[in-house]
């Protein structure tokens, strides 16, 4: 066939072809000569491609006449050079087509800007606007990107299961899974509802990280890597934390927190590399509208080591700061945004990854240190932060020691029957390794400039947001 995008038409190389584009119409404008100027959109790209109609068209005055923001059409016609500000090409129209009308009283996506709430309530609509077809091309990079990573590092696309029993973060934040029927629930002696008939007889929940299963795969295959939805009951309502969002989990076997941290560093760097190279357009816009700070940010990913300091070096900097903060910092808390943002924004300037964590602030599983001349305890964890987002990568070299990983369950009141095929990776061939987790959204935060969220995810699920 002879279609093309608006992407392709747009291209000089398109210039003298018969082509048929086909999308949605943006605005319409006639001129008194008895020609109408066209701007339509596909998605392909951000930008239009403009289309001049002839009022000699038989249908000028039934359909195109008519036309406004949010009609449907195909036109067929000859790509041109333009002579206009901004455009290679645009298309003389011979022959068009509407699908399908959009009654200007009633679309909601007329000339006027929305707001990006307003835009949330639109969700079956807002990937016409322009941002939200930036968000969405930008996104797809990024998801390209990460298998591209480790695929070409020969990691292994592991499928870990959503369903789970494992309280990964022992954070209490899941959700449970259960086929009870509400009108007949099945009741306990008390006459309480059993919920450990939830999921066919088992307590399970959707999962909140591949991580525990993921280190099964990773102490047989070597280098795994996991990529869907995660599930956190967060009741809180900010704007980096939603109720369902996409991780990327590589874990290794044979591997340390350095190479972790080296891992984690490469990979931020190459997505930020394919993005820039790949979504310009999509990015000056981000710039020029939602950040002016976008460019920037990304050159400094790009280009420079990222800092890395320890927790302990991090609260000194941060008891030391001139700054006021609404949670004051001590050894032994852990960091809340305002903290990241201080460190990331003022005082490095640039990505920072802090590790060796207070044990007691982190889960069971991460590799225990030695005590330091203090007598205090951390383990081997590692967060990734970056400048306006905060924490996007956190990970860590998980307890290969049979006896302290025993021991730290112990201390954390887990349960060491529930977990044992996890403790039997202990028991046999046990190697040190490690792990972490990004969170897609927050990556696309980070790239865009998006300061909530909600508007970098199609469907965002928050407290109260399940409908669509
Ligand atoms: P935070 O401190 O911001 O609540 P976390 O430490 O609870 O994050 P992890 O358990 O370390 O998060 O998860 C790994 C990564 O997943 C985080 O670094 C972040 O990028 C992302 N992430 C975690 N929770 C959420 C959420 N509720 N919504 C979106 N992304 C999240
Ligand atoms: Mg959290
Ligand atoms: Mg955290
Ligand atoms: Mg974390």
């Amino acid at each position: 066939s002879d279609k093309l995008s608006v992407k392709q038409a747009r291209q000089a190389e398109a210039i003298g072809q018969q082509a048929t584009l086909q999308g949605w119409v943006r605005t319409r404008r006639d001129s008194k000569g008895g020609f109408s100027f066209l701007e339509i959109n596909d998605g392909s790209c951000l930008s239009n491609i403009q289309i001049i109609v002839d009022a000699d068209l038989p249908n000028y005055e039934s359909d195109v006449k008519r036309l406004s923001a949010g009609c449907s059409i195909s036109v067929r016609g000859e790509v041109k050079e333009s002579g206009g500000r901004g455009q290679a090409t645009e298309m003389l129209a011979k022959e068009l087509i509407v699908h399908g009308w959009a009654d200007p009283e009633s679309y909601p996506l007329q000339k006027k800007r929305h707001s990006m709430e307003k835009l949330r309530e639109w969700a079956h609509l807002r990937p016409r606007t322009n941002t939200f077809g930036a968000v969405m091309r930008v996104r797809n990079r990024i998801g390209r990107s990460i298998h591209d990573f480790f695929q070409e590092r020969d990691f292994l696309y592991t499928h870990t299961p959503i369903i789970t029993a494992s309280d990964c973060e022992g954070a209490g934040e899941m959700f449970r899974v259960t086929t009870i029927d509400p009108a007949m629930p099945p009741k306990d002696d008390k006459g309480e509802i059993d919920y450990t008939q939830d999921f066919f007889d088992r307590p399970s929940y959707l999962t909140v990280s591949g991580q525990l299963e993921g280190e099964i795969y990773a102490t047989a295959l070597g280098k795994i890597y996991t990529f869907g939805p995660t599930f956190r009951a967060e009741n809180s309502n900010t704007s980096r934390h939603l109720a369902e969002f996409w991780m990327v989990e590589p874990e290794m076997a044979f591997c340390e927190l350095t190479d972790n941290m080296d891992l984690a560093e490469a990979f931020l760097k190459r997505v930020v590399a394919d993005v820039r190279q790949d979504c310009e357009e999509d990015l000056q816009f981000f710039q020029d509208r939602i950040d002016d700070t976008v460019h920037e940010s990304l050159a400094n990913v790009a280009d420079k080591p990222f800092e890395r300091v320890t927790y302990t070096t991090a609260i000194e900097l941060l008891e030391n700061a001139d700054a006021k903060f609404e949670f004051p910092v001590k050894w032994g808390v852990d960091l809340q945004a305002e903290h990241e943002r201080y460190l990331t924004e003022q005082h490095f300037k640039s990505p920072v990854i802090l590790y060796d964590y207070p044990a007691t602030i982190k889960p069971f599983y991460m590799r225990v240190n030695d005590e330091d001349e203090q007598g205090r305890r951390t383990v081997r964890a590692m967060d990734v932060l970056v400048p306006r987002v905060g924490e996007i990568i956190g990970g860590s070299q998980r307890e290969e020691r049979l006896e302290v990983l025993e021991a730290r369950m112990a201390e954390q009141s887990l349960d060491p029957e529930e977990y044992w095929w996890y403790i039997d990776l202990r028991r046999y061939g046990t190697v040190p390794h490690s792990g972490f987790g990004l969170g897609l959204e927050r990556m696309v935060q980070f790239v865009t400039g998006m300061s909530n969220i909600r508007d970098v995810i199609p469907f965002p699920r928050t407290p109260g947001n399940a409908d669509f």
